[in-house]
């Protein structure tokens, strides 16, 4: 077999190392912030009627606008926002993509505060972009001050925010977001994938949108709405964002298949989102066991919990792994991630992890 050495690849991606969650077939997977409450039954019926009805009619390309799904979008978000704000893609690493094909690349600067979504940077990479790292106050945390002077000080094309925070779970203020949009000229992305997880009076960074044209809000139904496998992510932004986003996508980049079931998804949002308070419920279960086991569970507004106070990462997850339990070792020293699942998957970790013992 050729290895990758002889290939002509591109010289910027020698020595690089593709996203790699493990995917192991263990009963309990708690790894990669799933939701892993199966779609409710009565929704599981109505997409599959849309999904047929698609079918019928797929030996045509889908609609290349994708408009009915785009004003489901917009209807859920509320804020008044209207279809020709809203792009989507197959999962919102997609839609990041896009933006990062229409407003980075080669000779350009992609920004964010370490630790964070560990695709950034993959995908800063993969459209020849350089990414930069910043840096976090305690707890993670960031203060308008600092990441306006931090932000200032590269200068980059984006800068990608994720409120709240993966792999820590930190919440992010509003007033870090708008300090951060003055003190750039590049375009500033709020990545609020786990937003529907956070304190139901929190308010969103789509309130800040009306005015500013290089903002953009992503967000995803891979968390709260159950939909990982099916890939539909989106975003909201000003309509010439938008516009910018279409000379980069691939002509009919949405499936009729995928159209059709995000559309009846949207359409039973209410249900579709029922589980999101009982997996808080779990998430809040796990920060409150971890610290009464002797561990430093970090506040999160997440579905997923960071840990510190681990002695040994990978030989403590190797233990939850041979209890049967996938969790995430996210590469910070002396921590752990662990998503928030039913309650007796939550059940499992937690007694796997008390039968392990305390951290010394
Ligand atoms: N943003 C963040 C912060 C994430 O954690 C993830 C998935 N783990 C994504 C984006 C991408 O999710 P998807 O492509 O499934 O929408």
């Amino acid at each position: 077999m050729t290895s990758l050495d002889e290939l002509p690849l591109r010289d910027d991606l020698r020595g690089l190392t593709p996203y790699g969650a493990p995917q192991a077939p263990l009963p309990i997977a708690l790894n990669v912030n799933e939701n892993t409450h199966p779609v409710p039954d009565e929704v599981a019926d109505d997409i599959l009627d849309e999904i047929a009805r698609a079918l019928r009619e797929v030996n045509r390309y889908p609609d290349r606008e994708f408009t009915a799904l785009r004003e489901g979008f917009a209807e859920y978000l509320g804020h008044g926002l209207t279809a020709d704000q809203i792009w989507a893609g197959n999962g919102s690493n997609e839609v990041l993509q896009h933006i990062l094909q229409a407003f980075s690349g080669p000779s350009r600067t992609v920004f964010g505060f370490a630790p964070t979504y560990s695709m950034y940077p993959l995908l800063a990479q993969g459209t020849g972009a350089r990414w930069v790292a910043g840096v976090r106050d305690d707890d993670y945390a960031l203060t308008p001050e600092s990441a306006a002077a931090q932000v200032a000080e590269a200068d980059p094309d984006v800068v990608l925010l994720c409120a709240p925070n993966n792999p820590t779970g930190t919440p992010m203020g509003l007033d870090v977001i708008e300090a951060v949009y003055e003190a750039a000229r590049g375009v500033i992305v709020v990545d609020e994938a786990y937003f529907e997880f956070a304190p139901h009076d929190s308010v969103s960074a789509l309130t800040l949108l009306h005015g500013r044209p290089r903002l953009a809000i992503s967000r995803t139904m891979s968390k709260a709405f159950a939909f990982a496998g099916a890939r539909v992510g989106y975003l909201a932004a000003d309509p010439t964002f938008i516009d910018a986003l279409r000379l980069v996508r691939l002509p009919y980049h949405l499936s009729a298949i995928t159209q059709a079931a995000a559309i009846a998804a949207l359409r039973n949002s209410a249900t579709m989102l029922r589980m999101v308070d009982e997996i808080v419920e779990q998430r809040d279960r796990i920060s409150a066991t971890l610290e009464a086991l002797g561990y430093q569970p970090h506040e999160s507004w997440s579905n997923f919990v960071l840990f510190g106070g681990v002695t040994d990462p990978p030989a403590l997850w190797r233990a939850l792994y041979d209890r049967g339990v996938l969790i995430r070792d996210v590469g910070i020293p002396g921590h752990l991630r662990v998503s928030a699942g039913t309650e007796a998957e939550t059940t499992a970790f937690l007694e796997a992890l008390a039968s392990i013992g305390s951290p010394s």
